[in-house]
């Protein structure tokens, strides 16, 4: 390790609300009087107050990004947790929030317009100019990469070369990826396609793979991808030939399933069964921090597909950071309220 954190009382989870702007497809009214974002009265660029009804309901986090907050503006924010997966750190940064609310904009932005690319690019234009520039210390990086969705509780290779079975409509899958945790507390996971990569040309071009895999298979693709968790693992291993030093790190980022409370009684069949996976995993996500944060012996890990894949990455001297995504449209309010709550829990 280059360095020790002191882990402050909560130990090393952080919690960012960003409430994206208006847009033209929101509520007319929006402009209104029915939403309030950040405020900066209280912690200046920590508070967001909700109205409802007259009613105020406040909260305060980590950071607070208003919508004026460009990328760049939310980078500057991340870069230094990004930067410690090169000193050996296990890094996890997930986005929280209902359909809509901007968790894909924060993670990978916007295609094809490089100012308001997201953090999962910017994260590798940075580790890689940083590996380039500690070359002259006589550091030398490996990078490997993995892509995997968790749909209704079931993993997907996104980088799996052959037809994965697993993505026709209702066939079977054929291969179970099941996950293990090896003994120097590194994930595994059987069949998952793991690449090597040198620059972040490659990895934009798995990511592109990636975003297709994700595609096909289901007819209503956004309605797929906003129900899966997509995980997106850097590994990353660093020696250094003059000292003889060794650092293994992780950078996991992680564009969870929409949050968005589906009502039981609409649901049936496979919608049903959709909505039960991802209420189980968000909520044991929310278990797993909580138990993390308040220093728990006992952590749920084993309770979702999503938690034991990220173990060895949560929790020890790990670092976690969960943007929650909001939406500043009134129609949205409920969903908001209830995303603040599930982030103030974990906070
Ligand atoms: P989610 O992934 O949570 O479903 P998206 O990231 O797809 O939501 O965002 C929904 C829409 O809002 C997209 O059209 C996206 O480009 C836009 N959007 C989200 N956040 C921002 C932002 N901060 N600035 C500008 N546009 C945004
Ligand atoms: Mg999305």
């Amino acid at each position: 390790r280059l360095h020790n954190t002191i882990l402050e009382l909560k130990g090393n989870i952080r919690v960012f609300c960003r409430v994206r702007p208006l847009l033209p497809d929101d509520s007319p009214c929006a402009e209104g009087k029915v939403v309030s974002y950040p405020t900066t009265t209280e912690a200046l660029g920590r508070g967001i107050d909700l109205l409802q009804n007259g009613q105020k309901y406040p909260f305060t986090f980590d950071k607070v990004f208003t919508p004026d907050a460009s990328q760049e503006d939310v980078f500057v924010e991340i870069s230094q947790l990004v930067q410690s997966a090169l000193d050996g750190y296990k890094v996890c940064i997930f986005a929280y929030g209902q359909t809509g609310s901007g968790k894909t904009y924060t993670m990978m932005g916007k295609p094809g317009n490089p100012e308001q690319k997201g953090l999962i690019p910017r994260s590798l234009e940075q580790i890689f100019q940083t590996r380039q520039s500690l070359l002259s210390q006589g550091w030398k990086y490996e990078m490997q990469v993995s892509m995997l969705e968790i749909y209704n509780e079931t993993i997907r290779d996104l980088l799996s070369t052959n037809r994965d079975p697993s993505r026709t409509e209702n066939g079977p899958s054929a291969k179970q990826y099941a996950i293990k945790h090896d003994a120097n507390g590194n994930t595994l996971v059987s069949d998952l396609s793991i690449v090597d990569v040198h620059s972040t040309r490659e990895v934009s071009f798995l990511l592109d793979q990636a975003a297709t895999s994700r595609s096909v298979g289901k007819t209503q693709v956004n309605e797929q991808s906003s129900r899966s968790h997509f995980v997106f693992t850097l590994r990353i291993s660093g020696i250094n030939e003059s000292t003889d030093q060794q650092v293994q790190g992780v950078l996991n980022l992680i564009d969870l399933a929409g949050s968005e409370r589906l009502s039981k009684s609409g649901s049936t069949g496979d919608r049903l069964k959709e909505t039960q996976a991802i209420n189980k995993s968000l909520s044991s996500l929310s278990d797993v921090i909580f138990a993390l944060a308040k220093k728990e012996d006992h952590v749920p890990f084993r309770n979702s597909k999503l938690t034991y894949l990220l173990q060895p990455c949560l929790g020890g001297d790990s670092k976690t950071l969960m943007f929650v995504n909001i939406s500043p449209d009134p129609s949205s309010l409920g969903e908001s309220l209830c995303s603040l709550r599930f982030a103030s829990r974990v906070n």
